[in-house]
């Protein structure tokens, strides 16, 4: 696969990249990302302007809206490099879901006032799309957006709100049409999360964190100029929004990185009954070969991808399989730290990993109970699979 990667100039931006994340990355953000826990705001804006004043702040944004006009090579050459260097990932509502829908659906008034924060980590986003009974079947959701006078009236409830606490906008579907079909019935609402009528509750999550949230919305107002894109066209700018979201949750860069710190790890820890290096025993040494040839697999689809994606192509039901193999091996990955780790692992590290019995563990237990959750979000992997059986089976 590094083929591809090996060119001068690849090289070249390589180096440049690492130099600059060696330059300006410091200890704390390190520490936080590794440490695998729920980053605080503070510490995700600081990162992320600190990329904005280098240019490099959505690296996958058009140049014309403050995108770095590198090609897909290098965008995920970036994304490596952030990976290894153990950079924070920022907003990733705001970078990854928000900025390109209003990119390609927003109004001119629209992308100046909000792209420019969202580059400049001053303003976060959430979405808001999941309700109680309405995940899988997300058109069925409820909440509904009612025309009165110049404001459209939001009513209804929102759950598994991630990182809401921290936002300071929500993109909305709901439902502004009852009478038509499901589907046809759904716009997108810009939401100020200060807007009176919002209420936010927490959810804690058995990682022992607080990462998402339960909204609920009584009568909230908002203007005319917050709609996003046509009035009830809101399911086709979800469904984009999703496949966006499902190829950035195949994680290949930040997967590589963590397969290759399990290596370390199992070199570091100790076989009890041999005394010898985790990494010399032959069940450790197949569950690592397991783990990298499955990644391999993975890293050369997301490239398929990418190949495509700079001829022009954006990727359709391809995104639901990367989403599939790649959050499954994030789970197998953190499962094969916990059984390297052993005692140790059952550990949570509230405190960054004060009294963990093994120091290298640190971080592993979070990661591993948050993980349960990269199967379910941006659409559970059994939904993922009726698409590709509908889509690429033609079945
Ligand atoms: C930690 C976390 C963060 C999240 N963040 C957000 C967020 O920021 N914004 C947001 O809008 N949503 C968010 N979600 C919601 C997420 O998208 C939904 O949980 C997901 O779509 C599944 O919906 P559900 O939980 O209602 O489960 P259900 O839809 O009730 O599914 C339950 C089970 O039944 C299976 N199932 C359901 N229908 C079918 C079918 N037709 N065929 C086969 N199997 C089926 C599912 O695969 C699943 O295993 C988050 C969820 C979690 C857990």
């Amino acid at each position: 696969m590094s083929g591809i990667f090996d060119t001068p100039e690849l090289r070249a931006f390589r180096s440049q990249v690492r130099n600059f994340l060696r330059d300006h990355l410091d200890d704390e953000l390190v520490h936080l990302t590794r440490g695998g826990l729920h980053m605080e705001r503070a510490a995700m804006a600081r990162w992320q302007a600190t990329l904005h004043r280098q240019g490099w702040a959505a690296p996958h944004w058009p140049k014309a809206v403050g995108g770095t006009g590198w090609n897909a090579l290098q965008r995920y050459i970036f994304e490596e490099e952030c990976a290894f260097a153990d950079a924070p990932l920022g907003d990733v509502h705001g970078l990854f879901l928000a900025g390109p829908m209003l990119i390609a659906e927003g109004t001119e008034e629209q992308k100046a006032r909000y792209l420019p924060r969202i580059l400049a980590g001053e303003e976060f986003w959430c979405q808001g799309f999941s309700e109680p009974n309405s995940g899988s079947d997300l058109a069925s959701l409820k909440t509904t957006a009612r025309l009165e006078g110049d404001h459209w009236v939001i009513n209804g409830q929102k759950t598994w709100l991630s990182s809401g606490h921290h936002a300071d906008l929500m993109f909305c579907l709901v439902r502004t049409d009852p009478t038509v079909k499901p589907q046809q019935g759904l716009s997108i609402f810009i939401l100020d999360m200060k807007d009176p009528g919002i209420t936010l509750q927490p959810i804690w999550t058995m990682d022992e964190g607080h990462s998402v949230n339960a909204v609920f919305f009584d009568n909230v107002r908002v203007t005319q100029d917050k709609l996003i894109g046509r009035l009830n066209e809101g399911w086709t700018y979800a469904k984009e929004l999703l496949a966006r979201e499902r190829v950035n949750n195949a994680q290949a860069p930040r997967t590589k990185r963590d397969i290759l710190e399990l290596e370390r790890l199992a070199g570091k820890l100790l076989d009890e009954s041999t005394g010898r290096p985790l990494l010399e025993s032959a069940w450790v040494q197949r569950r690592l070969g397991a783990l990298t040839m499955d990644f391999l697999g993975l890293e050369s689809a997301v490239l398929d991808v990418i190949a495509r994606q700079m001829q022009g192509i954006e990727p359709g039901a391809e995104a639901s399989s990367l989403k599939i193999r790649g959050s499954e091996l994030q789970q197998r990955v953190t499962e094969t730290a916990m059984s390297l780790l052993g005692a140790a692992g059952v550990v949570l590290s509230p405190t960054y990993g004060e009294g963990l019995l093994a120091p290298e563990g640190r971080g592993w237990a979070e990661r591993h109970f948050f993980r349960r959750v990269v199967t379910i979000y941006a659409g559970a992997n059994e939904i993922q699979k009726s698409i590709i059986a509908k889509a690429i089976l033609d079945m």
